[in-house]
């Protein structure tokens, strides 16, 4: 009876050491079992804004994505500089006939850019 103190690495051995595997890498013994795992990694449902990070990461679920994506629709690029008015846009145009026929102001496209939209944009 051979004894070994190490297990032997075999051919049939797989390891996963993928996203969230990679600090505690995962050893399995069957390519079917491995395969099932591999699912947990795959994120085939992407973000279609190519500034988000998930455009890349993607999600392993329609469901995710669609949840994401709730979250881009609420996130308005320019809010309305008056106190008290919630009117917001994603679009520069918008937000100047918001302030046009809301407030009944001239204001060039430069300035509204500047005053509407938030930092770091
Ligand atoms: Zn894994
Ligand atoms: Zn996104
Ligand atoms: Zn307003």
């Amino acid at each position: 009876m051979p004894q070994s103190s190490k297990p032997a690495p075999s051919a049939s051995s797989f390891v996963c050491s993928d996203g969230s595997c990679a600090d505690n890498p995962q050893t399995f013994t069957g390519g079917g079992a491995y395969r099932m795992h591999l699912k947990r990694h795959s994120r085939p449902y992407k973000c279609r804004r190519p500034d988000c990070c998930y455009n890349k990461r993607g999600f392993p679920q329609l469901r995710d994505l669609q949840r994401h994506e709730v979250t881009h629709k609420g996130a308005r690029s320019f809010r309305c500089y008056f106190e008290g008015c919630r009117g917001s846009a994603t679009r520069l145009d918008n937000m100047v006939r918001h302030v046009q026929m809301a407030h009944k102001v001239k204001v060039r496209k430069a300035e509204i850019a500047a005053l509407c939209s938030g930092p770091g944009s």
